[in-house]
């Protein structure tokens, strides 16, 4: 009888430990406003990147209820000072991580600056079905009404929530939850800047409840093509703004530099100023891509309407902003220089 009392004893914490395990959460912090420190409660003036990862998590004591988390410092900067670099360095630690049975989830703290463009570098290169989370803040943690601390917290609700597996990388701040695709930040001060013009958000996350309404549907991490693995570095891609009374000076100094690739913001559905135009078909002529994709900051670069794309050769970048169309042909040309394979490409991711 002591026997099996002594048994049901053992099975009952067993059974209770499993319970109460808890899921394991990596946070790689990079900098941003999210770490960042100011003097005044009242004033816009700070240093982004100035915490570090231990102190930004020692802030919101909350998500230890919530995770086992471990904090890791990967750089720690001002998200406008980015680089491809940081980028390859980021995508190869999660993955080394996320190959780990005892690694859930990943966050990554990030300037709000291009949050937009690393998350979906992510997306693109990171190959786990497990939950990826970015989060930051736009008003730092010395600010009144810091908005960090719950985008912490919603972050980590997010990443152990086990609907988000599957989803790609996503990015949570204010409430919301946005596909790495889609998000951009649309206001330089708001803490209601992160917006999926063309497509809406995926979800919210309000006091850590999460709750989902739509997937992504274009190709991201284990279904994506491309492995960086053995890359260190990334073909040169540059973005040209278009405008009245534009020229061919940026395009002749990009190739110059080397380009391999251009992201051209054209006016509108993608237009071109005459004489850039014909400086970008010279250019494809020497072997650069061409992407036409639009400054408008909404909709489809179609291609075949007012540009003779064929003439030309160029491509379009669907509905990407520049600023991810450049990341997908970087990616894209570590595979291959076929303009129709590249053209696929922006049809697919
Ligand atoms: N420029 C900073 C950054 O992107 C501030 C933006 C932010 O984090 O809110 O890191």
């Amino acid at each position: 009888m002591t026997k099996i009392l002594e048994k049901i004893t053992v099975l009952a914490l067993i059974g209770s430990s499993l319970l109460l395990a808890k899921p394991n959460v990596s946070i790689l912090a990079t900098g941003g406003t999210i770490a960042g420190a100011g003097d005044s409660a009242i004033k816009s003036s700070y240093s982004a990147g100035a915490v570090t990862v231990d102190k930004l998590l020692a802030a919101v004591p909350s998500i230890n209820d919530l995770a086992n988390i471990k904090g890791e410092q990967i750089s720690n900067i001002g998200s406008q000072e980015m680089t491809n670099e940081v980028w390859l360095k980021l995508a190869k630690r999660v993955n080394v991580l996320l190959k780990k049975d005892d690694v859930d989830a990943i966050i990554v703290t990030h300037g709000t600056d291009t949050m937009e463009a690393t998350s979906y570098f992510l997306n693109l290169t990171v190959k786990s079905d497990k939950p990826i989370v970015f989060v930051g803040a736009m008003r730092s943690g010395s600010s009144m009404s810091a908005d960090g601390p719950m985008n912490l917290y919603n972050a980590v609700s997010v990443a152990t929530n086990k609907d988000t597996v599957g989803k790609g990388v996503v990015v949570v701040m204010n409430d919301e939850i946005h596909s790495s695709r889609e998000v951009t930040k649309t206001n330089t001060a708001s803490v209601d800047t992160f917006k999926s013009v063309n497509t809406g958000k995926i979800g919210t996350v309000y006091y850590g409840n999460v709750h989902y309404y739509m997937n992504p549907v274009r190709k991201h991490t284990s279904a994506s093509e491309f492995d960086i693995e053995k890359i260190d570095s990334l073909p040169r891609v540059d973005i040209l703004y278009a405008h009245a009374n534009d020229s061919d000076i940026f395009v002749n100094a990009a190739v110059k530099a080397g380009a391999k690739g251009i992201i051209h913001a054209g006016m509108g559905n993608g237009n071109l100023f005459p004489s850039t135009q014909e400086a970008l078909g010279k250019a494809i002529k020497n072997g650069v891509v061409v992407a036409r994709t639009s400054r408008v900051g909404s909709g489809r670069t179609n291609l075949g309407g007012e540009v003779d794309d064929e003439k030309y050769g160029f491509i379009a970048t669907d509905n990407l902003n520049a600023q991810k169309a450049r990341i997908l042909l970087m990616l894209g040309l570590t595979k291959t220089q076929d303009k129709k394979a590249l053209q696929d490409m922006y049809f697919k991711y």
